[in-house]
């Protein structure tokens, strides 16, 4: 049986991630996984992308890591992880630039000021599952 998901499902709000260490995230990912194989009989995942923004709070590494000890004996045991980084983007409160900040502190490159909204890399989310 194969069937494919592609759908966004957010695993946590980029807030709370921010307190959530990648371990508890990573058994979040493989229990959420196990509840989408249930939910369409499969006993096994092929592949789960995740994204992961570079403002989320979750260090990639980490969280690949934490996805190799997470994954013995679930359903994603033989599943390839594909964690995507996204880039941290902001855009500047006074002449509106936007700009990559991959670290919450880049100043505008237009106007210099620090005044930014964080307009993405605040992702983490499960882009998609295949069955198989
Ligand atoms: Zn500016």
């Amino acid at each position: 049986m194969k069937s494919d998901g592609c759908f966004y499902h957010s695993i946590y709000y980029s807030n709370f991630a921010l307190i959530m260490h990648e371990l508890s995230i990573a058994a979040s990912i493989v229990d959420y996984a196990a509840e989408f194989a249930s939910e369409h009989q499969a006993t096994s995942i092929s592949r789960i992308e995740i994204e992961v923004g570079q403002l989320s709070g979750v260090i990639t590494d980490s969280l690949e890591f934490a996805m190799e000890e997470a994954v013995k004996g679930s359903v994603l045991e033989k599943a390839e992880v594909v964690i995507i980084e996204i880039a941290g983007r902001s855009e500047c409160k006074m002449c509106h630039t936007q700009f990559d900040n991959p670290d919450w502190y880049t100043p505008c490159p237009n106007c210099m000021a620090m005044d930014a909204e964080i307009i993405g890399g605040k992702e983490l989310l499960i882009r998609s599952v295949v069955i198989g």
